[in-house]
């Protein structure tokens, strides 16, 4: 009963679609097994994009198709997954799913869920026809066979496409319970798509949005990236803040950014920032989510500094790395920031004390500091939300480029 949409009208021309993930396909289908090319990848070759990254959906349990292919290893708990490996690239094959409710949940090593309807664990195994429901939205749950090369649409994702419209397959409410993250997602396609969220799958996530405390840390730190530094981080961060999800995300930022005082400079910086953040990754350079949270976090460590300055004798430097560290551990509650991350964000956020110093060698000195550039980006955010400093970010614009004499003199005019 799924619709077919054959070749001559999807027009998905097959040099778009990934070698590697192809040969994945063809083995499993050697193996005796269905498979197809599901998710992301079909949505978005339908919009003329180009997608992330391809996605398998097999009848083989994980170990079967693990037996398949020599570069590959099984990953997952709360959901099993086949990673492939072709040097940098990488396909991941999902068995398909079925869901909890469906199955007499006999197996509760297999699939588990909590009281509250959170999916604890999802490898309970089923058809395709079980698989496409147990999907999210109805754009992501097109499957494309490479052998007929026509597209399997169980739940009308096809038209959805065409309206451009997120719809969560099924029950919207009791979706977003089984597994929060759904809300993020929702918003994530909206912003990076520009789809309308359609009202029924819209309507809970206000009210659910607080169900997002019962989601690992770890897991939010990967959706968080994959929100605010997948090249739609401002369009994402303005619907993090509509749906009142970025007060579960990052709780001090929104508090900062209600502030009657520091509210708009703490906006604009983040909203400068993302836009920055967009257009680099559109012309493909590098970004770090090191400097990411020092920009998201740079009003909240703010505003705890000088509390603590007023409080107490601390001397600025002290006052940053007690405020750093508070900042830090409460954040975590959240999102799980890496060590690798948050150790350089540090250093950023040092880095703005000694900015201003820059008598003898200190100047040079912080120049040559690894986190240097990133502290000078930061440093003409600031003075771009409205921060006053004294011109200093022009001052190291120009040091930067300036020749020895000329760093010299820079140096020699500072009163
Ligand atoms: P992109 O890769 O562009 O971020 P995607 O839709 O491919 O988007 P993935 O996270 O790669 O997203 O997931 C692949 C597919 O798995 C999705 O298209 C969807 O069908 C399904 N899926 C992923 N996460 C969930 C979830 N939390 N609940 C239900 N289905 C999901
Ligand atoms: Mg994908």
């Amino acid at each position: 009963f799924p619709r077919v949409i054959k070749e001559e009208q999807h027009q998905i021309a097959r040099k778009y679609l990934d070698d590697n993930a192809a040969k994945v396909v063809y083995r499993l289908l050697d193996g005796g097994h269905e498979a197809y090319l599901v998710g992301g990848c079909i949505r978005d070759l339908l919009l003329k994009k180009r997608p992330k990254d391809f996605d398998v959906a097999t009848s083989a349990h994980p170990e079967e198709a693990h037996q398949l292919f020599k570069r590959s290893r099984l990953i997952g708990r709360r959901f099993k997954l086949l990673h492939v490996r072709f040097g940098r690239d990488l396909i991941e094959v999902a068995t398909f799913r079925a869901n909890h409710d469906s199955n007499d949940n006999e197996n509760e090593t297999l699939g588990k869920q909590s009281d509250s309807g959170l999916i604890l664990r999802d490898n309970v195994y089923g058809t395709i026809e079980d698989d496409a429901v147990r999907r999210d939205f109805t754009i992501n749950a097109l499957y494309y066979s490479v052998a007929d090369k026509s597209i399997y649409d169980f739940a009308n994702g096809y038209d959805d496409i065409e309206k451009r419209t997120i719809r969560m397959i099924g029950e919207p409410d009791s979706r977003y319970r089984e597994d929060p993250v759904r809300m993020l997602r929702a918003i994530r396609f909206s912003a990076k798509l520009n789809f309308t969220i359609e009202p029924a799958t819209e309507a809970p996530i206000k009210p659910l949005a607080n169900l997002l405390q019962d989601i690992a840390p770890a897991r939010l730190f990967d959706e968080t990236l994959k929100l605010l530094q997948s090249g739609h981080g401002e369009a994402s961060f303005a619907l993090l803040k509509e749906y009142n999800l970025l007060e579960q995300l990052l709780p001090l930022t929104q508090q900062a950014i209600n502030d009657p005082t520091t509210g708009k400079q703490a906006e604009t910086l983040i909203i400068n920032a993302l836009k920055n953040t967009d257009r680099r990754l559109s012309q493909r350079k590098s970004v770090t989510p090191a400097f990411l949270f020092a920009v998201l976090l740079w009003q909240p460590l703010q505003n705890r500094m000088q509390a603590l300055l007023k409080e107490t004798r601390m001397p600025v430097y002290t006052a940053m790395q007690t405020a750093a560290n508070e900042i830090i551990s409460e954040q975590v509650k959240r999102i799980a920031i890496p060590k690798r991350f948050s150790v350089p964000m540090r250093e950023i956020w040092e880095l703005q004390l000694k900015l201003p110093k820059r008598h003898g060698h200190r100047a040079q000195q912080t120049l040559e500091q690894p986190r240097f550039r990133a502290a000078y980006d930061l440093l003409l955010l600031r003075e771009q939300s409205g921060e006053q400093t004294d011109n200093l970010g022009q001052w190291w614009t120009r040091y930067q480029s300036a020749s020895e004499d000329e760093k010299s003199n820079m140096v020699a005019q500072i009163k």
